[in-house]
């Protein structure tokens, strides 16, 4: 993936595709889901994952509403797979079993998220630790996957110590665990109120690899006080939302935008919506958005951009020095002339098809 978005800025680095918009679930913020909806077939699923591989998405993530509710989703992650592309899943968990696991690891799941809310469900959500604990157990014993546990904090979180309880058991069972910062029904911004603050602040420090996005991720820290970001949402672009009836739109929270059908989407789309300023962008809170956005400054501003990394690393822990790797990594990809040539070499070694094309 960082090999492909290191290539070319034109093609999808992930794109998020609903099978199903039902949720088993009715959490109280969410606004993605119904309690209706029929799967979408088969057939028209391999046709969207396949059209996401003509136009070289990196990572397919399936969410919904509830994807496991999708009788075919094992089929639906093969065939991402058969693309080349890495395959991830964002669930509420509750249908995971011994037997689910296993099937999801013969499918070939790379990755896995799962939302916890709190420590005990209430009337804003049951996505609980309580509900969950057996079935992140069953993950830690049989998912051949990586698996984050996402917590959250913000408005309408009322035990916001709750988020810390369950980093730490995410992190004992083995997992990546991430906070994420409630938003409101238009995707923007609600300040964090002082004990939220604090438990973030504590959040942040259970973080220690120097790729966790809690040390680096200045738009976090930014959303947690409250305060806008400068970035450009590459929406459209390097992140495609694909809805259950085949439109490509920005992100979850901004529907309807462009709202051209996935079979239509071409790569002039990518480059002009990626292009485009979005008004909606100082206030956004859709982490994933973001990330693909600083794979893109890293691309763009390889330098500043590592620099800035480092620096934020040192600042929690002044002894820290970086793994050979990052070094090897700062010596292949700073140089624009290496960088070309090693990011060819690396989609080559992780049997990127696509190599070539990609460097359009
Ligand atoms: S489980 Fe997820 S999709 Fe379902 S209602 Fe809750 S947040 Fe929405
Ligand atoms: S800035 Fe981008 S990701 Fe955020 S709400 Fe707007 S379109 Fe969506």
């Amino acid at each position: 993936m960082f090999a492909r978005a290191m290539q070319s800025a034109s093609h999808p680095i992930v794109a998020q595709v609903v099978p199903i918009r039902r949720c088993n679930l009715d959490c109280a913020y969410c606004n993605e889901y119904d309690k209706t909806s029929a799967p979408v077939p088969l057939a028209v699923m391999l046709r969207r994952i396949d059209r996401l591989g003509e136009l070289g998405a990196a990572i397919i993530t399936l969410s919904g509403g509830e994807p496991t509710l999708h009788p075919d989703l094992d089929a639906i992650i093969r065939r991402i797979r058969q693309r080349g592309a890495i395959a991830t899943l964002i669930t509420n968990g509750l249908l995971l079993t011994p037997e689910r696991i296993r099937a999801l690891n013969r499918a070939g799941l790379d990755y896995l998220q799962i939302s916890i809310d709190n420590l005990q469900p209430d009337d804003v959500s049951k996505k609980s630790l309580r509900v969950l604990e057996r079935k992140l157990e069953w993950m830690a014993r049989y998912a051949e996957f990586e698996v984050t546990i996402n917590s959250v904090l913000g408005a309408g979180v009322r035990h916001p110590e709750d988020a810390l309880a369950i980093g730490r058991r995410a992190r004992g069972l083995g997992f990546t665990s991430t906070v994420g910062i409630l938003h409101d029904h238009s995707g923007q911004l609600q300040p964090l109120a002082p004990e939220h603050k604090k438990v973030y602040e504590q959040f942040r420090r259970l973080q220690n690899g120097l790729f966790s996005f809690a040390h680096f991720d200045h738009f976090q820290d930014n959303i947690a006080r409250g305060l806008p970001n400068d970035w450009h949402c590459r929406a459209g672009g390097r992140f495609l939302y694909i809805c259950e009836d085949g439109l490509v739109h920005y992100c979850s929270q901004q529907r309807g935008r462009p709202g051209i059908p996935l079979e239509e989407y071409t790569v002039d789309d990518i480059r002009r919506e990626a292009a485009r300023p979005k008004e909606c962008a100082p206030f956004c809170t859709i982490s994933c958005v973001h990330q693909t956005a600083m794979l893109d400054e890293f691309r763009e501003r390889p330098r500043e951009t590592v620099a800035a990394i480092l620096d934020r690393r040192r600042a929690l822990d002044p002894q820290f020095r970086p793994p050979a790797l990052v070094n090897a990594l700062s010596w292949m990809f700073l140089d624009p002339r290496r960088r070309g040539f090693f990011g060819k070499w690396l989609a080559a070694m992780l049997g990127s098809k696509d190599g070539m094309r990609l460097q359009r």
